[in-house]
């Protein structure tokens, strides 16, 4: 099964990325854009490109007819869903596989049953993965869900089954909130995710978020590319990801990345996929798994030399995995900003044209990013505009590389959050790594406060 031809379903840093990964495979590419992206950069690097709609996602890049239709009139003979939109779509996988067209990501049933974090959960406690603790399954009555809470103990947290993206969480202190705040967490996981079905997990306190980064060939090879740590957040977004973790040690590292493997191995999972972890007092608790490549997937190369589209390439083309477990090596550090259009401040998006864009370069300094002088920012999408990725020997020399990065990146015409980190890269608790998830919000607030 030779790839020839890929279709590219999604817009911006990302499609970039991927396109890049198949020219370098001497793979043909097919853009997809609404008309909102007629100038994007995305488009313009295609071999192809075809307009699937207008510009709100749900009529263009969440349509499945018309990328399907776009996939058959260009003879793509696989699609790759990126991030975000339909990536995470199982149905969607299915019908890429029904018209004899590859789909580069996990199995469908794998999706779905990851899709849905109370099956996933479940699947993840089979596989021997430790778990926060918490209901077994949905919780159905208040009753329920204040034997739950009363026996892990509060705080807890509501979260919806079908939730993503950080959204839908509600973390209730005392038994007397319980009622009220699952009311609101099932109405509101029903408005968002068309599913209002909750269940809860004890509240951590001050964790870090560690995730492990996983490959399998579908057949029962699987293995592990270390950690990245994304414990800083707003609003359980991350903003900055590093890898590795400044607090794992090698030994739990192999340990707990040869449980993931092992688990991966015995699903026989196809593809790349992220674990997810809480980490606290030296424990590590299954959170979900992203059936898919993840934003921060670059720190992940910088560290093992791995191209990961290419190795996703290759598995879907039902090629084996590129190397053993014994023949990956972790080798430095390397850090990633996301960068947005927004006011670095108050969060708001700030979309727009952008009238000078000039990147950082040199060695080891990597920027992912379909911007360009003259480009105008359509207000319908992610406010994500470039990921910087630098690497260095030592986390020391990745942080002094970062700083000098950030020093030089110009953005103009549009405010951008490279202040923030340029900021945030400074502050003595980041450099010395010690940070949990609650940290980066605390930081805000201070820094605000200090005008
Ligand atoms: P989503 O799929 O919406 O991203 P996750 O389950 O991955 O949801 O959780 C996102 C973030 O929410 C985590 O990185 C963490 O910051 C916070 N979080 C989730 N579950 C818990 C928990 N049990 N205790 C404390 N924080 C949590």
């Amino acid at each position: 099964m030779t790839i020839k031809k890929v279709l590219i379903a999604n817009r911006g840093e990302i499609a970039l990325r991927i396109h890049r990964a198949c020219h370098e495979m001497g793979i043909k590419t097919v853009a997809v854009h609404s008309t909102a992206d007629t100038d994007a950069m995305h488009v313009r690097l295609a071999d192809e490109a075809v307009c699937i709609g207008p510009p709100p996602a749900a009529d263009s890049y969440l349509n499945i007819p018309n990328i399907i239709s776009a996939a058959e009139i260009a003879h793509a003979d696989a699609i790759h869903p990126g991030y975000g939109f339909l990536s995470e779509n199982a149905r969607f996988a299915e019908i890429v596989e029904l018209h004899n067209i590859i789909w580069i990501g996990p199995k469908p049933e794998h999706i779905r049953i990851m899709g849905d974090k109370v099956e996933a959960k479940r699947t993840a406690a089979r596989l021997g993965l430790p778990l926060v603790p918490g209901s077994d399954g949905p919780v159905e009555s208040i009753a329920e869900a204040k034997a739950i809470a009363a026996e892990t103990g509060y705080p807890v947290i509501i979260k919806a089954a079908s939730g993503g993206g950080g959204r839908g969480m509600k973390v209730v202190q005392t038994e007397d909130q319980l009622e009220v705040l699952m009311m609101q967490a099932g109405s509101e996981a029903k408005a968002a995710f068309g599913d209002a079905t909750v269940y809860i997990e004890k509240y951590l306190g001050n964790p870090r978020h560690i995730e492990f980064q996983v490959f399998g060939d579908g057949q029962g090879q699987a293995i592990h590319l270390g950690e990245r740590d994304c414990s800083l957040q707003r609003r359980h977004q991350k903003v900055l990801e590093e890898a590795p973790s400044p607090v794992i040690t090698p030994e739990e590292r192999d340990r707990m990345g040869g449980i993931v493997a092992k688990a991966m191995s015995d699903m026989e999972y196809r593809g790349a996929g992220t674990i997810e972890f809480l980490y606290e007092n030296d424990e590590f608790y299954f959170i979900e798994m992203n059936t898919r490549l993840q934003v921060e997937h670059p720190v992940t190369e910088m560290i093992t030399g791995m191209d990961l589209v290419r190795e996703q390439i290759r598995i879907a083309s039902g090629e084996t995995l590129s190397c053993r477990q014994d023949q990956i090596e972790l080798r430095g550090h390397a850090i990633e900003c996301r960068i947005n259009a927004e006011d670095p401040q108050t969060f708001a998006p700030s979309p727009g044209l952008v009238k000078n864009f000039v990147a950082p370069g040199g060695m080891h300094v990597r920027v992912d990013s379909g911007l360009y002088g003259g480009y105008r920012i359509p207000p319908y999408y992610d406010s994500m505009i470039a990921k910087l990725i630098v690497y260095g020997t030592t986390r020391e020399r990745c942080i002094m590389r970062l700083k000098r990065a950030l020093e030089e990146f110009v953005v103009e015409g549009v405010k951008t959050t490279i202040p923030l980190h340029q900021k945030l890269v400074k502050d003595p608790e980041f450099l010395a790594g010690d940070y949990t998830i609650k940290w980066l919000e605390n930081w805000l607030a201070q820094t605000d406060e200090q005008g």
